[in-house]
């Protein structure tokens, strides 16, 4: 893996926060290219690009295909396929790591390490290391929660502390600096309390810090 390569908590937030600030097929592309293909996460069974992702309940969808006639197929399928995918992912993602908030237990990181997505290694130096083990036949949220796993095994007191997930917009935090609850981000430190219509329709739960809310609302 080169040196210069992403950590595996800032592509899992890559993907959390590009999908949505409504990311298109060409940023997933991008993504999985630079985030997955080249740090060696994801081996192919094939030479060239990766050509197909794939998402519970939505299906499969070629993004590289081919032959020209694969191709105009594919454009016209990628088109309505991709942003299901995207969401259905993230929806996924988001619901295990509310369900790590909410009960304190980061099942997702059981899950990964069951399905071997993430797996022990011997590094070169003889040391020992988690490494994320993918294929393209992999759901995109397993994927995703693969690296938020191996992030959650080398960093297990910022995920029991620190992990946030906003109601209000989405957003995930693994900020020593969040304010607010474990359901909000800066934007929206109390999560749905800031909004209408509340997840629960309970009042958040979650740490306060003092003397932190006036700046937080700004
Ligand atoms: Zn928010």
């Amino acid at each position: 893996m080169e040196t210069s390569a992403p950590t595996a908590r800032e592509s899992a937030l890559g993907f959390t926060e590009g999908v949505r600030c409504g990311w298109l097929t060409s940023d997933l592309i991008a993504w999985c290219e630079e985030h997955l293909v080249r740090t060696e996460r994801l081996l192919l069974s094939h030479p060239g690009p990766l050509q197909r992702v794939c998402e519970h309940e939505v299906g499969v969808v070629t993004l590289q295909p081919s032959s020209p006639e694969a191709r105009a197929k594919a454009r016209r399928t990628t088109n309505s396929a991709v942003p299901r995918i995207l969401e259905g992912s993230r929806h996924r993602v988001l619901q295990a790591l509310r369900t790590a908030i909410d009960t304190d237990q980061v099942a997702f990181v059981h899950a990964a390490l069951l399905a071997s997505t993430v797996v022990r290694i011997k590094r070169a130096d003889g040391l020992a290391a988690w490494r994320v083990r993918l294929t393209e036949d992999i759901a995109l949220s397993d994927q995703v929660l693969a690296l938020f796993a191996l992030d959650a095994l080398e960093h297990p007191s910022d995920y029991a502390n620190e992990l946030a997930v906003c109601d209000a917009c989405g957003a995930v935090s693994l900020s020593p600096a969040r304010l607010g609850s474990r359901h909000g981000c800066t934007r929206h430190p109390f999560g749905s309390c800031d909004t209408p219509r509340s997840r629960s329709g309970t009042p958040p739960h979650g740490l306060i810090v003092p003397g932190s809310i006036d700046e937080s609302l700004t």
